[in-house]
């Protein structure tokens, strides 16, 4: 397990085996705050719907990300994708940071420009716009979309003609979690011609925009796409246009960021002069890790093995792949389940573990030598996909109203959560802050 360490004095963040002060405070701080709310629901008197799943969200993380970001891409200023997690506090807190917003659509443009921010921080960032959306901004004064196509910059000419246009061009995105090339983005054949159409209909394209894909794995893709865009640069130099910005999207990764971010700043300032101004887009880098989620045991299958004399258990879940963990489905991501509270009614015992809980050692024993149980998790809804691990093993005994807990559930997950069977698509947050620079600015 890596654990980011970080120093708020010299801005020094390293990976490390051991916890800096402002992880350990981070940790206790969502341990206290998972257990005081599992400890006040008693599930057996309880409200229907009180033992619903439940976030807390550490804003001093976000911070931290924030801080870090600074520190090793101080050239290129974020603009946070709200698809991510539209979550209100992560936004207020990222506003009063300075941040800018990338939105993909009315709402999210509608969310940000709320809290008072200026529609100049915005960026639409959404190649294909609905026509009402493009007049929607227009309206509001939020000028720079992207856009990849002829027919897009035809519907910008009718709607919105003085708009602030960036082409986002095609990337190697083969070594990502989520590939958006696929879908979108001008290939290096066609920008040429794109650059002529928007000239000729006198559209003002004040830059490039690309995306390696999010969570991407390989720093070269960075490489590439800052090379391609300074082709495009040059290509619209040569039509008369004098572009001033490079946006080089999101895709980055806490536990890779700072190695990206090496690679990256290294290609900017090799390609692009510093009067050259760099924005990018990032999402999951500064939520991931932000917040974690707490589910309730609601239901418990033996599944007895005859022939090896074994018992397992299928441990259902208050949530699932429809609801918070989407992001199975979605982002490809596999949730590691963590024991909050075991043995409901009998000998309760609450925990926190900030390691992984139930690791078997290589003669299926555990550290404690207690034998390993072995699970299944699944989701509350009636389909079968509804999977969350298929097979876990934990030396504890779970049962109905147990807690289990699962770290780094902050991105792609409520954003994207169902009302499927009837289950809530919204739950409630518990937000604290490990950073009192973060506490102060949201008031906590
Ligand atoms: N920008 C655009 C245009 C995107 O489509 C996405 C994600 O889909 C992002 C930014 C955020 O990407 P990530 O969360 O990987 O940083």
């Amino acid at each position: 397990l890596h654990l980011k360490t970080y120093d708020p004095i010299t801005e020094e963040i390293s990976v490390g085996n051991t916890y800096h002060d402002g992880e350990k405070i981070a940790k206790a701080m969502i341990g206290d705050a998972l257990q005081k709310r599992v400890k006040a629901i008693d599930e057996d008197t309880c409200e229907a719907g009180d033992e619903d799943a439940f976030f807390v969200a550490d804003m001093g993380e976000v911070y931290r990300q924030h801080l870090r970001w600074k520190k090793h891409l101080g050239r290129v200023k974020p603009h946070y994708a709200v698809k991510c997690n539209p979550d209100p506090q992560v936004l207020r807190l990222l506003a009063s940071l300075g941040t800018g917003f990338d939105c993909a659509s009315k709402a999210e443009i509608e969310q940000v420009l709320k809290m008072g921010v200026d529609p100049s921080r915005i960026i639409y960032a959404q190649p294909c716009k609905t026509k009402s959306y493009v007049r929607y901004a227009a309206k509001e004064g939020v000028r720079q979309m992207t856009f990849d196509n002829a027919d897009e910059l035809y519907k910008i000419k009718e709607l919105f003609p003085h708009a602030e246009l960036y082409l986002r061009i095609l990337t190697d995105d083969s070594a990502s979690l989520c590939r958006l090339s696929l879908k979108f983005g001008a290939s290096l054949q066609d920008t040429g011609s794109l650059l002529e159409l928007a000239k000729k209909l006198d559209l003002n394209v004040v830059g490039v925009a690309f995306h390696v894909g999010s969570g991407a794995s390989d720093p070269e893709a960075f490489l590439k796409a800052v090379r391609d865009a300074r082709f495009v640069f040059d290509q619209a130099a040569a039509l008369g246009y004098d572009l001033s910005t490079l946006d080089v999207g999101g895709g980055f990764v806490s536990e890779t960021f700072n190695e990206m971010a090496a690679v990256l700043s290294g290609a900017l300032d090799e390609y692009f002069p510093p009067h050259v101004r760099v924005i990018g887009e990032p999402g999951r880098y500064y939520v991931s890790s932000a917040f974690t989620i707490a589910c309730n045991v609601i239901a418990r299958r033996a599944v007895e093995d005859k022939d090896l004399g074994t018992t397992s258990y299928m441990l259902y879940m208050n949530d699932g792949v429809y609801g918070n963990f989407s992001s199975i489905m979605f982002d490809h991501q596999h949730p590691y389940p963590r024991v909050l509270r075991a043995g409901t009614g009998k000998d309760t015992r609450l925990m926190f573990h900030s390691t992984h809980s139930g690791v078997p050692t290589v003669d299926g024993e555990y550290e404690n030598n207690r034998p390993a149980i072995e699970y299944s998790i699944w989701g509350p809804t009636c389909d079968g996909i509804d999977c969350i691990a298929e097979s876990w093993s934990s030396c504890d005994t779970l049962d109905v109203g147990d807690w289990l807990y699962f770290e780094d559930m902050g991105a792609y997950t409520k954003c994207s959560a169902t009302k499927f069977n009837g289950f809530s698509d919204s739950h409630d947050t518990i937000y604290v802050s490990s950073e009192p620079g973060a506490a102060a600015l949201l008031g906590y």
